[in-house]
């Protein structure tokens, strides 16, 4: 493709961009194909000669939109907003042009560098103590990944890096029965094997309970096992729930365990003074993550870790082969060494975009916005018979059941089941289906940019019709 034709392109791209914007309200939130049904719909092999722009956009407007779940709908209340912004996009545009790779700092000084200040804004934004050093991860998955590799390396000295874990005595890992599926998943990458994660019962609001973690802790440490990390939850995915980082931080000091903090959705809010006390007792985490890729109008992929001892993550990913030596080594930071991958996009670019162009007060506005329509439609659901606030809103996450008279429990979470299935075959909303204290509940979050009280109000009317069409 010559420049030129690139500039033309680009442009008609942009306006496809916007016009998709504009209407995606229209659209149905969930895709409403079959599985197989648009892989059906493209050619089984790559074309040979090269084919016209124009039947590329027919096929996107043909095949991909009718196969898209519209995450940037305003009526999506489904599993956690994943947001895009327009500064975020623009940012993105301009990473995928300036296509650099800051594996190590040579790579792109800027790319660094930028990446080091846009993330101290942030670590100060949301409250996070002087001294923390953040690094952008694709995921948090990957950053919980990340950080159990550190505390395995802290536990063993090295050990498990060197010569791998067999003949270690073996190690445990401590999360609420709440916490997020990704700290099993890593828990079992990370060598200590999926049955070493203790599932801490919770309270009544479903969060840890700090004196259940001590005696699992004490437990293991009777049988010869080493505790080595616990993971805590700022917002669980299930209901928001905020496990208690001042005792749990505590106890992690007691017994010498790494505590990493999975503040995936909810860290985002911590931009709101009036929500920062949920991070008391935070001067005892050694890893905290969040992401803007959630919550705070950053597009998919920015998973902002941050680490107390950058030295000891670096120790435990740092190699060194001849062709990656610098002169600059060891007066920079080469942010290879401070994760899984090897190459890294230039993240930093989008986050800086939103931070500059929306400022922290812009930023906060819409968080504000989203918590207080999500108090709003909690007020609708304890005002509509026969439904039921389960949680909630924390945040702006709340559940609720659906439980007219005359039915007994068993034949309510069949009913409630098959209105989750019915909302999101409609799809005039989207949400997500899950269980609290043994009940099947609906789930809903609030959270997407462009999402307002007319939006909350149609998906909620839709909900009240699609649930009173049941019984
Ligand atoms: C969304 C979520 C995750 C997973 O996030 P990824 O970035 O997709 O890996 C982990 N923990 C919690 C609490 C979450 O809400």
């Amino acid at each position: 493709m010559e420049l030129e034709t690139f500039r033309r392109r680009a442009h008609e791209l942009v306006e496809l961009m916007v016009d998709y914007w504009a209407r995606v309200e229209a659209l149905p939130v969930r895709a409403q194909v079959r599985p197989g049904e648009v892989a059906a719909r493209l050619p089984k092999s790559a074309p040979e000669e090269p084919e016209a722009f124009e039947a590329l956009l027919e096929d996107v407007e043909r095949i991909i939109l009718p196969g898209l779940t519209h995450w940037q709908h305003p009526r999506f209340l489904a599993f956690f907003p994943a947001n895009a912004s327009p500064p975020a996009i623009l940012g993105e545009m301009l990473a995928a042009a300036f296509a650099v790779n800051g594996l190590i700092w040579e790579g792109s000084p800027a790319a660094t560098e930028l990446e080091q200040v846009v993330l101290d804004w942030l670590r100060q934004a949301i409250g996070l103590p002087e001294g923390l050093r953040g690094v952008i991860q694709t995921t948090a998955s990957e950053a919980t990944l990340t950080a159990l590799l550190v505390a395995r390396e802290r536990a063993t000295g090295l050990r498990a890096r060197d010569q791998g874990l067999s003949g270690l005595p073996p190690m445990a890992v401590y999360a609420s029965e709440e916490a997020h599926s990704s700290v099993e998943k890593d828990v079992g990458i990370a060598g200590f094997g999926r049955r070493m994660l203790r599932r801490i019962p919770t309270d009544e609001r479903l969060a840890m309970r700090p004196e259940a973690l001590e005696a699992a802790i004490r437990e293991d440490l009777a049988r010869g096992i080493r505790p080595t990390a616990v993971v805590a939850t700022l917002g669980t995915t299930g209901t928001g729930a905020c496990d208690p980082l001042a005792p749990i931080g505590a106890i992690c000091r007691r017994y010498d365990l790494f505590l990493h903090v999975d503040a995936a959705w909810a860290g985002s809010a911590l931009i709101l003074p009036e929500w920062r006390h949920l991070l008391a007792g935070v001067e005892q985490v050694d890893s905290f993550v969040f992401n803007p890729h959630k919550w705070l109008m950053t597009n998919f992929d920015c998973s902002a870790h941050f680490v107390r001892d950058a030295d000891e993550l670096v120790r435990t990913f740092e190699i060194l082969p001849a062709y990656l030596h610098t002169r600059d080594r060891g007066r920079v930071v080469d942010y290879r060494d401070w994760g899984i991958p090897l190459g890294r996009r230039f993240r930093a670019l989008k986050l800086w975009f939103v931070l500059r162009l929306y400022g922290l007060e812009g930023l906060r506005a819409i968080l504000r916005r989203h918590i207080a329509l999500a108090r709003e439609l909690a007020g609708w659901i304890e005002a509509e018979p026969d439904f039921r606030l389960i949680t909630g809103p924390e945040l702006a996450l709340l559940t609720f059941r659906f439980e007219p008279a005359g039915l007994d429990e068993a034949a309510r979470d069949a009913l409630n089941r098959r209105l989750v299935q019915a909302i999101n075959d409609d799809g005039r909303t989207y949400v997500t289906p899950t269980v609290v204290r043994g009940r099947p509940v609906i789930r809903l979050c609030v959270g997407v940019l462009r999402t307002e009280r007319r939006h909350l109000e149609e998906a909620w009317r839709a909900i009240v019709e699609l649930a009173r069409g049941l019984v």
